[in-house]
């Protein structure tokens, strides 16, 4: 048995039989650029049919009755001129990494005949729609899978109606919504549609609910494309009202926000990296975000931004810093348009020569600078050596075979004094350098290792 000692300095060991030389170009930084993205549309379709409208009524109106008798619903104020304010419905749990979640597709349709027209006389909406649509975007999928964005209750009330129960992953308009419906102290009603099936809090109808309490998760139950929220809000004279005010609301003159957001709140929801291309869509054409932070030489790297609310001309400002911070490359994006949703897409190659370390993509977006890392990662390092079994994950043999060709395999730091026992000779068809540190003293034992 002969004992193969490795104790210090860079040394080559051409351990066996077949040897390549492999003529290693040095790759330069490759600055390869490709922009796609654009729109992102979903489907408007009606969020309410009729029939089930009207179910909901005889629902709401029975259970009010029922209420009424037993003395639980809370008496409206006097005062028809206090009205509730309104909260914002929805909030993301803090384990979904995005700036923001959401993207205002369709408010209430303020004409009664066709044609479409919203508080700030303009169209977002679709005929007849009587409530406000609160998209997730960008990945509304992967949200709702995850249950990333909540429903909260947006004014303090009494539950009149809850549905539950049915499936929540549509893409197109079927089956029944899963909804709650609270009465809030004056006597108004806010109504919350599509939610995710069983995600309803556990209370029920009589139950009393106060401002922000979790009500369920935004899923894409009844007629609906995709995960939103539908938020419909009659008054105490069960009048529809719009709670956003503006010039062409003819429903009500005031806000019934607590503070009403922008008609346009340019937005960037988030900054992400990619392994390939994200795929965006229903179940049906398999969304997939491809969300990676991990990446080797010769990977692609996809870098985007989503927004909501992107306006025509707005300029982004895009920087990839190296990890000691100096800058890689940098460019500008213009927006071409007024978008709702949209998304924008670079893919880049990171060179051989660069620095291996925690990489930043970064985009300066009015006045806001928001910041997305990811590793760039030495493949060498996957194949470190950190036991000394004859074989297996971490192994020399394992370690050998994983490295690629005129790399360098090294022993983890915590090796030292090792002694690795190969029971079979390990076939090296490639040029390789097997690196330990001085003070690491690996020894090998093995027959006919040389
Ligand atoms: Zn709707």
């Amino acid at each position: 048995m002969k004992a193969l000692k490795i104790t210090a300095v860079l040394r080559e060991i051409n351990l066996t039989f077949l040897f390549c030389t492999i003529t290693a170009s040095l790759l330069t930084a490759q600055h390869m650029s490709s922009q796609g993205g654009g729109e992102y549309l979903s489907e408007k379709v009606t969020c309410l049919p009729s029939q089930d409208r009207f179910q909901i009524e005889q629902m709401l109106s029975a259970n009010h009755q029922m209420l009424k008798q037993r003395g639980k619903l809370l008496e409206p104020a006097t005062n028809n001129n206090v009205i509730v304010t309104l909260d914002w419905p929805l909030r993301k749990k803090s384990a979904l990494e995005f700036n923001s979640y959401y993207a205002t597709n369709n408010f209430v349709d303020q004409k009664s005949d066709p044609g479409l027209l919203d508080y700030h006389c303009q169209s977002r909406t679709y005929d007849g729609h009587r409530g406000s649509d609160f998209d997730t975007w960008p990945f509304p999928w992967y949200i709702y899978e995850n249950n990333l964005v909540e429903v909260v209750s947006a004014a303090s009330g009494i539950i009149i109606g809850k549905t539950d129960g049915n499936d929540d992953d549509h893409c197109s308009c079927y089956g029944t919504w899963n909804a709650i419906y609270i009465q809030h102290s004056d006597g108004s009603v806010a109504w919350y549609g599509h939610l995710k099936k069983n995600s309803l809090t556990t209370k029920i109808v009589g139950d009393l609910v106060s401002r922000g309490e979790y009500l369920g998760v935004v899923a894409s139950s009844g007629c609906s494309t995709q995960p939103h929220l539908h938020l419909e809000i009659y008054d105490q004279d069960n009048q529809l009202i719009d709670p956003y005010q503006g010039v062409c609301n003819y429903l009500n003159v005031t806000s019934w926000w607590s503070t009403q957001r922008a008609y346009r709140e340019p937005t960037l929801n988030a900054i992400l990296t990619h392994d390939s291309l994200p795929v965006h869509g229903c179940p049906e054409t398999q969304e997939n975000p491809h969300l990676s932070t991990v990446f080797m030489e010769g990977d692609p790297v996809y870098m985007a931004l989503y927004f909501h609310d992107e306006i025509i001309g707005d300029t982004t400002t895009l920087r990839i810093r190296r990890p000691d911070g100096t800058i890689w490359n940098s460019w500008t994006h213009y927006s071409p348009n007024t978008y709702t949703k949209s998304w924008w897409w670079w893919l880049w190659y990171i060179g051989s020569n660069e620095q291996f370390g925690t990489w930043t993509f970064e985009a300066d977006y009015r006045g806001q600078i928001h910041t997305k890392t990811f590793e760039y990662i030495d493949s060498a390092s996957l194949c470190t050596v950190t036991n000394t079994a004859e074989s297996g994950p971490g192994s020399l043999r394992n370690g050998i075979q994983c490295i690629d060709s005129s790399d360098t395999l090294y022993f983890d730091p915590t090796m030292i004094n090792a002694e690795i026992h190969l029971d079979s000779v390990i076939i090296i068809d490639k040029n390789l350098t097997i690196y330990a540190a001085p003070d690491q003293d690996i020894l090998i034992f093995g027959t006919d290792l040389v």
